[in-house]
């Protein structure tokens, strides 16, 4: 079983190469920011608490997030393997995947971090931003928000999955496909 953690910051890449890795190696894709926004479209109490958040380039809670992962998981029990893109963003998270696997029985095979720098990133979320109806792809300032809660809250996961020898970083700057050439040679290896 292979259970891959996709990690970077906000426009590194995460969701389109999340996609193909889960099409290539039959994974269940699970993004809580996709999660998110369907809870968002339809209204509902999640989404409006998430709304708030999530507009302002905030972090949603910790009790929420982990909560609607663990949902999410439960739902496929039949799973080859998971690709988790935007969880998990903080200590916390990472500590209650960690319980949520060992009670299935089940491990993280590798954390892959995609390494984009700043000026990059805020390139490509503001070109998302022109077409992709997300409200937090449009502000400088929300994006900067991002980019600085990225650092501050969720970077440190890279080095818990690291002390248990997990953490890989892959350089992505590059083509899409050259981008998933090197992810596959990571996993592979
Ligand atoms: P990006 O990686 O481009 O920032 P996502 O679609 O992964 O976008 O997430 C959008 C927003 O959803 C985040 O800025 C955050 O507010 C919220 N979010 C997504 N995943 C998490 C998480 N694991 N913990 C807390 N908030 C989250």
């Amino acid at each position: 079983m292979t259970n891959i953690i996709l990690f970077g910051p906000p426009g590194s890449g995460k969701g389109t190469q999340a996609t193909k890795l889960a099409e290539k190696y039959n994974l269940i894709h699970i993004s809580t920011g996709d999660l998110f926004r369907y809870e968002m479209g339809n209204d509902t109490p999640l989404g409006l608490e998430a709304k708030s958040f999530i507009d302002k380039g905030e972090l949603v809670p910790d009790s929420v997030t982990i909560g609607m992962l663990e949902n999410k998981m439960n739902k496929h029990p039949e799973a080859n393997g998971f690709i988790l893109d935007g969880f998990p963003r903080t200590i916390k998270q990472s500590e209650a995947l960690d319980e949520i696997f060992a009670n299935k029985n089940m491990a993280i095979s590798a954390l892959l971090s995609l390494d984009v720098n700043k000026e990059e990133l805020v390139k490509r979320l503001l070109e998302r931003g022109k077409t992709s109806g997300r409200a937090d792809d449009v502000d400088p300032e929300i994006i900067s928000n991002r980019i600085s809660v990225y650092h501050e809250q969720t970077a440190p996961v890279y080095n818990y999955y690291d002390k248990k020898d997990l953490s890989k970083t892959i350089d992505g700057i590059g083509s899409i496909e050259e981008i998933f050439d090197r992810l596959c040679n990571a996993i592979s290896a």
